[in-house]
Parts: structure tokens; C-alpha cells; sequence
């Protein structure tokens, strides 16, 4: 019973990384299991298979592991209510046993028919006698939490002899050098390639010219077989996405077949329409890597016109600022969708792999979005991206207005307008005004007027209400939006168009596969396939960058720019210097900004003819208001001083930052801010509650550099990767700013009111305090783990 006791009040262990191994766990040592005495751990029973995983990819001795027993109480049974009552019981073993298939070795009398193989280029005899194993029990008194319970944590035969690895040296030569099976990565990679028609005997001769260029097998992705490449390619050749002539059982029978793909799913019912997240494993990492303490962006209606239920995406930056999606959404576009439900499934899922998972702002595209809902599940700012209009309206003018000085004139109105509205002197009267002197253009207004004028009051209280979005967000959102075009509405036959069971198989396996890619460092070995479809590359933002400044003449009313491909063609960019510019190249013509339309903005920016961007705008009128504000008691301006500091010391660091290195440095500022947030929400908590003591507030502000040293000596190797802070040069710092300026900006609003703050912002989350010790404990893991134990000892 004591036993009992003492497992059930060890810690629940959470290593912060997506897989974990023993090594990563304190184990404590339980007497009284068949005299033996084991290790056991208690970790969340979601992430016994991370466990699993980071076990199999123990670097001295790699294997896999695989259910050698498993027993499950069926929910209904009556249980006698006894402390280790066990509601699942599973036995990992190492996949090299626990039979043996060597000479001499012995097989389980169940398993004697087995007849070895003459040829074992199929299905590789890998049964070696391996003893290692390990037993996982979800406890009736706590079910979210998985005990685990090492027997034997050797890779060694009965004999106590290492039977496959390094440590082998029967194995030497052999397969059983390395793990049993292909790594998930390198699965991934080939389904992809598969995926986007890449033939088997080309992957198969990319594969052996890489392994022979390293000199021969060195890991078991090394001894990736043609058979296996052509099984899988023939299960997708076969696969079907119509599961069922009714799409509705369809759906239904995808979801049950792929459950860990789907996050959230409902069925239409009398008060709910039919919902379904989609989420694999690759963008849940993603969403982790790139998501935290960063950037989510929200691109919420694809193919609304096509499709029978729009795409609802959910997208993070990687490290060239490009979007990845994270997360599809799929539902009718009639009635409001609960957004709060499948918000709070996706971020709980999240959470439970990280559970210091952070994020500092969501960006929407939808003035009728549910910012509350937002607010309330990721507890971070709110920026708004107003690329679909933008694209739309030029698009739209394209298409619609044939004379150019018009065309260009309503442009510039449109630009205007929106301008002044997000700078706080305009507000719907001025789209009234813009209709009023383009009468003439009877198609765009008629368009006009159906489409837009019934929303302009929602998007012009959004476009006042929340911070804009950069315009590099714009660049990002409109490239994944074409991509997902290319990637997504390529079918010869369109009447699929009108089933969601092909839409949920194509995200999840074309798609998909292309944006995996995307990530692929070694892409560029199958270019000669490229199609469309491929279009990868940078973003027009990033490609403007590498325009140079002799390529641009200003002429006034427009700007005329040399093309990077033809040098013997020259675009011209009319209402230089705006947003609302028209260019007329192909990438521009399709309503898309195009690299000549941002370089041309910033030629202007630099010589002083345009006014910087909005975000940038924003984030300084943020800063002034900030300064404004006074204080309305001393313990409340103890409390500002202490925020004021600390967050010109995150500025300034970021500046130095920024003008001291180019990418890949870790960018550790975010972390140490959200510590050093969690402390002030600390020091204001103690205040609020006990109200009597302020100078702990006064020692904050005095000494922030001592904390921020402490914590970031610590922290580096928690660092996220740069995220759009970093600058290639000086003079980039402002065109960068914008792209995390609103994201700052948005926050310092809120630090005014201090009442507000710790439920809002993401400086000064309820959770601050929480993350603090979180991090404390993984920064000192071993010696934390090894106190805890002795407590528990005593
Ligand atoms: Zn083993
Ligand atoms: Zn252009």
C-alpha cells in the first residue's frame, strides 16, 4: 500500500521537447515488484507515445519499440474502487525481441511455426533474443497520467549479452547495426515525394547516390528498399478518397481511420453545422517550432466559391517569414461555427506537448472574427491583415477598370482611405466620397457596392480597433494563398470540388505533402519535376530586398523598376510609395503585391516621399500614448516604472540584436521576456493581494539587468529561432520592424491598464507565474529532479 503511496505522489514529468527518452526523466526506484526492484516515472499519458519515440531513437543503441501485450478495461466494466486498479496496461518491448531467430536462440513456444526466411531482403529477420522492455499503466485513481515501469533498460539477450548495435559485434556488418525500421522522417519524405508524383526508381536513385556519396550504410534510413518505395507507392496508387458513395459516411470514415490527424471533429446536428480540424503530427511540430512565443496567422475562407465548404487555415513563419500551414479548418461558411470549441481542442493539443507553449499574437483576416474567443483561448493580442481586401479590391480594378490613369486615381483613393482610417482620421464616409467620384466606373462599382459596401462598416471598425498586420504578413498570406490555389484546385475533373471527403484526402496527403516539402532541405534534387505546383521560393517581400536601389527611378506619379529575370524589361509602378500601388507585372496582374510594388515603397520610405507604414505608425503612437499616461497612485506607477524599464530594455536589446548579427543566431529575447514578465506578475500579485509592501516592484525596476542576464545565460539553449527580429543590415531595421512592431504595439496599449493586464498581453498572462517555475525546472532539471527524489526518499 505504501507503494501505492509513493508512486502516486511522485512528480508528473513533462520534458519540454517534442520526444523524450529515460534519459530525460528522474526515475525512482520502487521496491516489491516480484522482489525486483524497478524504475518507474510518471509521465501525462498523452505523451507516452513521445516517450516511445524518443526511446526508439536512443542514439547508442537505436531501435524501435512495439506493443508486445496491451490489455484495456472496457469503460463499462464495473471496477472495485482499489488504489491500483489499472484502466490500460501496455507492454513495450525492443522490437529485436523478445524472440531469437539467431543460431541457437530461442522462440516462444507459441511462435514456432515460424519457418526463417532463405532471403531476408524482404522482411529482415530481426528477432535477437532482446530483453529490453517496458510496461505503461493508466491508473484508474488518474487516468491523464501513465506510469511507467522499467524492467529492463539494457539492450542484451538472456545472457546479458548486447544482442544488436554498436555494442554487438555479431551485428557488425549486418542490419541489426541499426534500428529496425526507417525513420519517421525519412517515411515522411517518401510518402511526400510519392505524394507529388515523384517515381519510386528516381527516390530510389537520389537515395543510393547519397548513401554511396557518404561511403556506404551508416543509419537504417541508409538501407531504404526499392521494395518498400514501391509498396507504398502502390497502397496510394490504390487508395480512394471516396470511402462511400454518401459523402457524410465518407467523412465519417476518414475521421475514424485517421484520428490522429483530426483535432476536433462534429457531425451536423440540430444545433451545431459540421466541423472538422485537421492537424498531423508534422504541423502540430510545426505549429510548436514556429508558433511559440511568436506569430499565428489565420487565413479564414478558401475557395468559398468552389469548394463545398471553405478551408479555414491556420498558419505559422518560419525562419524566411514564409507561412506554413499549421492547421486546417473545414466547415460550412453558412452559420457561425463555434470558433471557441475548435480553438480550445487545437490549443489544448498543443499545450499538452509543450506545455510552456506561448503565443504572443494572432493575426486575423476577418473583421468579423471572433476576437473574444481568440483573446480568451491563446490569451495573446489580436493584429488584423487586411490582404483579402486588398487583393480583392485590386484585383477586382484589374479586372474590371480598363483605363489605367482610373484605375490607378481609385486606387490611390482606396489606399487613402484606408490609410487615414488606420491612422485615426478617417472613418466610412470617405468610401462614400470614393463612390461618389468614380460613378463612371460602373463595373468595379457595381462590384463595388454588392460585395464590399455592405461589410465596409466592419472592416473599417476593425481597421480602427485593432493593429495592422505588416506588410510582410500581407506578402506571406498572399503567397500561401496561392500556393494552396496551385496545390489544392489542380483537379481535371471538377466535380470532386463538391466533396469534402476529397478535400480532407487531398490536405491531407497532396497538399500536405508539398508543403513538407517546401521545408525539405534537399527539394532542390527533385526540381527537374518541377511544375506549378512546386512554386516555391521566397515571398515578393523578401525578393524585394535583393532588388538594388540603381534598378529604381522615381518619375513622379510613377516609378519605373528593371526586372531581376529580364534585364531588357522594365516594370512600371504606379502610386509609388503606397500599398495601393499597381504594377504591371504577372504576380501584380493577378491582385498580388509584387517585389517591385515593396521595393519601390521602400526606395520612397528612405527618401522621405512616403510616410512609413502603418505598423510602424502604430507602434510608435503605441509608445507616446504609453508616455502619456500618467499613472493614477504610486504603487500603480511603481508598477509602470518597472514595465516602462523592462520593456526599453527588450527594445533595445532587440536593436542590438538586430544590427549585431543576421540569422540563425537564437533569438532568446522572447524567452527572457516572458520570464521576466512572469516575475513582475509575481511582484504585482504579492501587492495586490497583501497591498502593503511596493518596493518589491521598485527592485524589479532596478535591477531588470540582472535579471535578464541570469535568466538569458540559462535560457540560450530554450531559444527560439529568429523570427523576422533579426536584420540583415542596418538599414533594414525599419522595413523589418514592421513586421513585429504590431506585435509589440499591440501589447503596449494594454500595459496601461494595469488592472487589465495580467489577463491580457502576452507579457502579463495569468499563467506568467506558472511558466516561470516551469522553466526553472526544466533549466535545472537534473538537480531539481534528483531534490525531489530525496523529499520523496525522506
Ligand atoms: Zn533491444
Ligand atoms: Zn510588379
Amino acid at each position: 500500500m505504501a507503494r501505492w503511496d509513493e508512486i502516486l505522489s511522485l512528480p508528473v514529468q513533462n520534458p519540454p521537447s517534442l520526444e523524450f527518452s529515460a534519459a530525460d526523466l528522474v526515475w525512482s526506484k520502487v521496491e516489491g515488484w516480484r522482489d525486483n526492484i524497478d524504475r518507474v516515472a510518471l509521465i501525462p499519458y498523452a505523451r507516452v507515445d513521445d516517450f516511445v519515440r524518443g526511446e526508439s531513437s536512443n542514439k547508442d543503441c537505436p531501435t524501435r519499440f512495439h506493443v508486445e501485450a496491451r490489455r484495456k478495461r472496457p469503460l463499462e466494466m464495473a471496477y472495485k474502487p482499489k488504489v491500483d486498479g489499472i484502466l490500460e496496461y501496455i507492454l513495450y518491448w525492443c522490437s529485436f525481441g523478445p524472440d531469437d531467430h539467431r543460431k541457437g536462440g530461442i522462440v516462444r513456444p507459441s511462435r514456432t511455426n515460424y519457418v526463417p526466411k532463405k532471403n531476408n531482403a524482404g522482411r529482415p529477420n530481426t528477432k535477437r533474443g532482446c530483453t529490453c522492455h517496458f510496461i505503461v499503466k493508466r491508473l484508474i485513481a488518474e487516468p491523464s497520467v501513465a506510469l511507467i515501469i522499467y524492467n529492463q533498460d539494457k539492450h542484451v539477450d538472456k545472457k546479458g549479452v548486447p544482442c544488436h548495435g554498436p555494442q554487438d559485434k555479431k551485428a557488425a556488418g549486418t542490419r541489426a547495426m541499426f534500428a529496425p525500421y526507417i525513420s519517421e522522417d525519412l517515411r515522411l519524405r517518401v510518402l511526400s515525394l510519392l505524394y507529388v508524383g515523384v517515381s519510386v526508381e528516381t527516390i530510389m536513385q537520389r537515395h543510393n547516390e547519397c548513401v554511396e556519396r557518404q561511403g556506404g550504410p551508416t543509419n537504417r534510413d541508409d538501407l531504404l528498399t526499392h521494395r518498400y518505395v514501391r509498396r507504398q507507392e502502390r497502397s496510394i496508387r490504390r487508395s480512394t478518397y471516396e470511402l462511400d458513395a454518401d459523402d457524410e459516411i465518407s467523412i465519417d470514415m476518414w475521421v475514424e481511420s485517421h484520428q490522429s490527424h483530426v483535432f476536433f471533429y462534429e457531425e451536423f446536428s440540430d444545433s451545431e453545422p459540421f466541423t472538422l480540424g485537421i492537424q498531423t503530427e508534422w504541423q502540430l511540430q510545426q505549429m510548436i517550432r514556429f508558433g511559440n512565443h511568436s506569430l499565428v496567422a489565420s487565413d479564414s475562407r478558401f475557395g468559398t466559391n468552389k469548394l463545398k465548404y471553405p478551408i479555414h487555415s491556420l498558419l505559422v513563419f518560419n525562419s524566411d517569414n514564409k507561412a506554413i500551414p499549421v492547421a486546417w479548418i473545414i466547415a460550412p461558411a453558412f452559420g457561425s461555427t463555434d470558433t471557441h470549441r475548435w480553438m480550445r481542442a487545437l490549443y489544448n493539443r498543443v499545450c499538452t506537448k509543450d506545455p510552456s507553449w506561448k503565443l504572443a499574437g494572432f493575426i486575423v483576416d476577418d473583421p468579423l472574427a471572433d476576437v473574444l474567443a481568440i483573446r480568451d483561448v491563446f490569451q495573446c493580442s489580436v493584429l488584423l491583415c487586411f490582404w483579402r481586401l486588398r487583393h480583392a479590391w485590386h484585383k477586382n480594378l484589374v479586372k474590371r477598370c480598363q483605363e489605367t490613369a482610373m484605375r490607378v486615381e481609385m486606387a490611390g483613393q482606396l489606399g487613402q482611405a484606408v490609410d487615414s482610417i488606420c491612422r485615426g482620421n478617417g472613418n466610412m464616409d470617405l468610401f462614400q466620397s470614393f463612390m461618389d467620384d468614380f460613378v463612371e466606373a460602373r463595373h468595379f462599382m457595381d462590384y463595388f457596392k454588392a460585395v464590399w459596401y455592405p461589410r465596409i462598416g466592419s472592416w473599417t471598425a476593425a481597421l480602427k480597433n485593432l493593429p495592422l498586420a505588416s506588410q510582410e504578413t500581407c506578402a506571406a498570406m498572399e503567397f500561401y494563398h496561392n500556393q494552396l490555389k496551385l496545390r489544392l484546385l489542380n483537379e481535371d475533373n471538377t466535380s470532386a470540388y463538391q466533396r469534402a471527403d476529397w478535400l480532407v484526402d487531398k490536405l491531407g496527403t497532396t497538399v500536405h505533402a508539398f508543403f513538407w516539402l517546401d521545408e525539405y532541405s534537399e527539394k532542390e534534387d527533385f526540381s527537374r519535376y518541377r511544375k506549378d505546383e512546386w512554386a516555391s521560393g521566397l515571398t515578393s517581400w523578401r525578393n524585394a530586398l535583393k532588388i538594388p536601389d540603381s534598378d529604381v527611378k522615381l518619375e513622379g506619379k510613377f516609378a519605373i523598376i528593371t526586372s531581376q529575370t529580364h534585364r531588357d524589361i522594365v516594370h512600371i509602378v504606379w502610386n509609388p510609395g503606397s500599398v495601393f500601388s499597381l504594377c504591371d507585372c504577372d504576380w501584380a496582374d493577378m491582385g498580388y503585391l509584387c517585389e517591385h510594388v515593396f521595393k519601390v515603397i521602400k526606395v520612397c520610405r528612405e527618401r522621405g516621399s512616403a510616410l512609413p507604414s502603418i505598423s510602424l505608425f502604430q507602434y510608435k503612437r503605441a509608445l507616446l500614448d504609453m508616455l502619456h499616461c500618467p499613472p493614477h497612485d504610486s504603487l500603480v506607477r511603481d508598477h509602470a516604472i518597472s514595465l516602462a524599464v523592462f520593456i526599453e530594455k527588450q527594445l533595445s536589446s532587440l536593436i542590438d540584436e538586430g544590427s549585431s548579427n543576421i540569422t540563425n543566431k537564437p533569438q532568446s529575447i522572447r524567452v527572457i521576456s516572458e520570464n521576466q514578465g512572469g516575475d513582475l506578475v509575481e511582484e504585482r500579485n504579492e501587492n495586490s493581494s497583501s497591498s502593503s509592501d511596493g518596493h518589491n516592484c521598485v527592485d524589479t525596476s532596478e535591477t531588470p539587468g540582472r535579471t535578464t542576464e541570469n535568466l538569458g545565460g540559462h535560457l540560450t539553449d530554450m531559444a527560439v529561432e529568429p523570427n523576422g527580429f533579426c536584420n540583415e543590415t542596418g538599414k533594414e531595421n525599419c522595413g523589418k520592424m514592421d513586421v513585429d512592431g504590431p506585435s509589440i504595439c499591440s501589447l503596449t496599449p494594454r500595459l496601461l491598464h494595469v488592472e487589465e493586464a495580467p489577463s491580457n498581453g502576452f507579457l502579463l498572462e495569468k499563467r506568467g507565474s506558472d511558466s516561470i517555475s516551469k522553466t526553472t525546472d526544466v533549466v535545472n532539471a537534473p538537480s531539481l529532479g534528483g531534490n525531489d527524489l530525496a523529499d520523496f526518499k525522506a
